[in-house]
């Protein structure tokens, strides 16, 4: 018999599998289901970047290994395209590292600066994969709780005094996956003040950095002084330019990390195919409508959605950036219950807040990943589950 790996214990349980197979039988059964469960952006990739990967596809250049940590021109794009966005100045050379997308990052981060029994801090509610590089690594997580009543930023001062002195890692995200909150300023600065403190590395997961709404762009962690000596950012193609299936992201920032981050993927990868760090390289220097325009979409269903959910009575702050709503479940439910009645009676895929954490419980996430129309039409779906008196 096999004898795998203790690590492998270690990984957390796939929570969202389950509700994916749930979906699946009531999709096989041939209900109209409404998926708003999931964080798949559901547009094309602007037909630009698309026409620069079938050119460079022809390119012999690129049927060669690539460099092992990726093109220049693709490092010298994400560069420029920080310093126009965010002022932000990086040395293409040593401040960024390109990756298979910003989750291989998350992990490989864990894999480089911990050793079994280090601490790392993790937002509950938070994006999982923080906790899978955590486990593999075979360190501990002490979770930062993100509260309504704080913006759902972490108090670092509530946080136990053992855990911070023994933490080196910690992991922020900023517009947030789930919670849909956005951070100022103050707490970009109050997070640098904390790290320099203590000496723990800042990884600031930016994949929601170009979703901001009312015409607010959301900030970078890198925009501000000290963050570069504390930490590094992930940076994703996957969500502004709709490249998930791209596989397209990047560590820029600290170099000893950047450096780090090279030195591990230089044991799994050789790169990303070059076709693809042509079109990546497009995308970013390419004309930005598209992202602009992307925006204003997920602006239009944000509203056409609030608008549904305040008629039937579901009362919930409306998103400043992501693509996701954070609503509050109804008296009587917890967030599993609620997810599969909504599931069972209204044909509605939603995410439970239990599976992103503790701190979770008690909420909802909704994508606003499909049509406006689509969005009205799943509230009246619910408003018909009288869940609101
Ligand atoms: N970080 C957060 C918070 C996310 O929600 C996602 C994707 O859903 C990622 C990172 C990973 O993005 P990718 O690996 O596609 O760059």
């Amino acid at each position: 018999p096999m004898r795998p790996a203790q690590r492998l214990q270690e990984l957390p349980t796939q929570f969202f599998s389950k509700l994916v197979r749930k979906a699946s039988e009531q999709i096989a059964l041939g209900h109209d289901v409404i998926n708003l469960g999931q964080g798949n952006p559901d547009r094309p990739t602007p037909p630009h970047i698309v026409k620069a990967l079938q050119q460079a596809a022809e390119n012999p250049l690129y049927h060669r290994y690539p460099p092992f940590s990726g093109f220049g021109f693709l490092k010298e794009a994400v560069a420029q395209r920080y310093k126009e966005d965010y002022g932000v100045d990086l040395d293409p050379e040593t401040e960024v590292a390109i990756l298979f997308g910003g989750k291989t990052g998350l992990v490989e981060i864990a894999q480089c600066l911990l050793n079994p029994g280090d601490v790392c801090l993790v937002p509950d509610p938070g994006y999982p994969d923080y906790w899978s590089g955590v486990a593999l690594a075979g360190a501990r997580m002490s979770f930062m709780p993100l509260r309504e009543e704080n913006g759902f930023l972490p108090d670092y001062s509530a946080l136990p005094a053992e855990d911070v002195s023994q933490a080196k890692l910690m992991f922020i995200n900023y517009p947030n996956n789930p919670t849909a909150a956005v951070a100022d300023a103050s707490f970009n600065k109050e997070t640098i003040e904390f790290a320099a403190k203590h000496g723990i590395v800042v990884s600031s997961d930016f994949a929601y950095g170009a979703v901001g709404f009312d015409g607010q762009r959301p900030l970078s962690f890198l925009q501000f002084p000290g963050a570069k000596e504390v930490g590094v950012e992930f940076y994703t193609l996957s969500k502004t330019y709709n490249m998930a299936g791209w596989r397209v992201g990047f560590c820029l920032g600290n170099p000893e990390i950047v450096r780090m981050i090279n030195l591990i993927q230089d044991h799994y990868y050789c790169s990303l195919f070059g076709g693809i760090q042509v079109a990546a390289a497009e995308a970013l220097r390419g004309p930005q409508d598209c992202v602009h325009e992307l925006v204003s979409v997920y602006q239009g269903r944000r509203d056409a959605l609030f608008v549904a959910l305040d008629r039937i009575g579901w009362k919930a702050a409306k998103p400043a950036g992501s693509f996701f709503t954070w609503l509050p479940v109804p008296k009587g439910y917890t967030s599993e219950s609620l997810a599969d009645r909504l599931l069972e009676e209204a044909k509605i895929v939603v995410a439970p807040g239990i599976g992103f954490g503790t701190h979770g419980e008690g909420y909802v996430r909704l994508g606003l990943l499909t049509g406006e129309e689509r969005l009205q039409e799943a509230a009246e779906r619910i408003d018909k589950l009288g869940l609101f008196g």
